[in-house]
């Protein structure tokens, strides 16, 4: 009855098991939810009634698949501002989430049997927005400074058919990772080479807490092959879901075609309404307001990580973004973890499902923006316990 595609698409027993964690009894370190006692509720009470009453019959109709104009030129001035990224509203396509960016881009890149290049560990929705296309994925090595620019180029040399690479630069979902300069760097060096599309997933760049802002791969891409992916999911709200594609007119032309047919647009009022908010209020302000909450979170996280966990558990140290990465002792499988853990009523997403060809079981993702601090406290207490507990078993 199905499309083949369907055979690669399983549902997730991982996932299905994260079901339950809904219950608030449970301290979950699973999602990847922003903090929502940080949505400005009130400003987007006055912002809904200001849509309404200015423009309520263009934020209620059709409108047109590249996106609602203004918010384009914001978007455009804001990058230019932030990212030092000098792009014209023209090269701004707006998209619902940036995850629908990610299945447009396996509609327009990939044929079957073609090859995704990505970090290894990668975000998890990519995988399967692209599987459905049914591609190839060869995982880069990457270490604390993002991918290793040898390893990646040894694979380009020796495969056929690099179709597009994949990567998340900055605080990088699951790892919390971000690149040096100097990869950035050698990145582009190589890519300019090698002519192959690269996919720069950026939903967390704005979040950095610490330390020296990098430059986006866009800002180094001199031949126009990086086509930049953000979102206002991560520095707003991701109910609105309105997220952007920046990109040379050569690929944004076909985005809007295909776009086209799977949606028409993106929500007129949702699109109104952020660009509502962005005249209005001060949208930097807000991400003042977020970074200063997931930092203390990060911080009581580290720093209950370091009083309870066994010293054979390795963990990064993220500067910006939402999410760490725990590397336990190889004997642990992070899937049995888990179901321990959900009886102490603590949870996390199991590393394996990251990795597109799968095969690493004792890795695990941990999200702190989404907890108060003393669960962050009591949740954390909870896991290095059944942790401590299942690396007894092998001592
Ligand atoms: N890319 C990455 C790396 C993400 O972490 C997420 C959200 N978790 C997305 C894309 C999708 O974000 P959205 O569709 O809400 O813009």
């Amino acid at each position: 009855m199905f499309a083949k595609r369907m055979e690669s698409l399983k549902v997730s027993a991982i996932r299905e098991i994260l079901k339950i964690t809904v219950n608030p009894e449970i301290i979950s370190f699973a999602g990847g939810l922003p903090a929502p006692e940080l949505f400005p509720i009130e400003e987007m009470k006055r912002v809904a009634m200001a849509v309404l009453n200015d423009s309520g019959s263009e934020a209620l109709q059709y409108s047109m698949t590249e996106g609602f104009l203004p918010l384009r030129k914001q978007i455009a001035d804001r990058m230019k501002d932030k990212l030092n990224i000098d792009l014209t509203y023209e090269n701004i396509q707006i998209i619902s989430g940036s995850q629908q960016g990610l299945d447009l881009s396996g509609k327009l890149f990939i044929d079957e049997g073609d090859v995704i290049l990505c970090e290894s560990p990668t975000y998890l929705a990519a995988i399967s927005a692209f599987k459905a296309y049914g591609p190839k994925f060869i995982e880069v090595p990457t270490d604390d400074d993002g991918m290793i620019i040898s390893e990646l180029e040894k694979i380009i040399t020796k495969t056929s058919k690099v179709k597009l690479i994949y990567v998340i630069p900055d605080f990088q979902n699951p790892t919390g990772r971000t690149w040096s300069l100097k990869r950035r760097q050698q990145f582009m060096e190589l890519i300019n080479r090698y002519e192959i599309p690269v996919i720069e997933d950026n939903p967390y760049g704005e979040l950095r807490f610490e330390g020296e802002r990098l430059p986006a791969l866009k800002s180094l891409d001199s031949k126009g092959l990086v086509i930049f992916f953000s979102t206002f999911s991560k520095i707003f709200c991701p109910g609105l879901r309105v997220g952007w594609i920046a990109a040379d007119k050569k690929f944004l032309e076909k985005y809007t075609l295909i776009k086209q047919g799977t949606d028409l647009h993106t929500s007129s009022i949702s699109q109104q309404e952020i660009s509502k908010f962005i005249e209005l209020y001060d949208l930097d302000a807000n991400i003042e307001k977020i970074k200063s909450v997931y930092k203390q979170r990060r911080d009581i996280m580290i720093e209950t990580m370091k009083k309870e966990f066994p010293p054979e558990v390795n963990y990064t140290y993220p500067q910006g973004g939402l999410f760490l990465w725990v590397e336990l002792p190889s004997h642990i499988k992070a899937e049995a973890l888990l179901l321990t853990c959900l009886e102490h009523k603590v949870a996390f997403v199991p590393g394996d499902s990251f990795f597109p060809n799968g095969g690493v079981e004792n890795t695990l993702r941990l999200n702190y923006s989404n907890m108060p601090e003393e669960r962050i406290v009591e949740g954390i207490k909870r896991l290095a316990k059944v942790i401590k507990e299942y690396n007894r078993i092998k001592a």
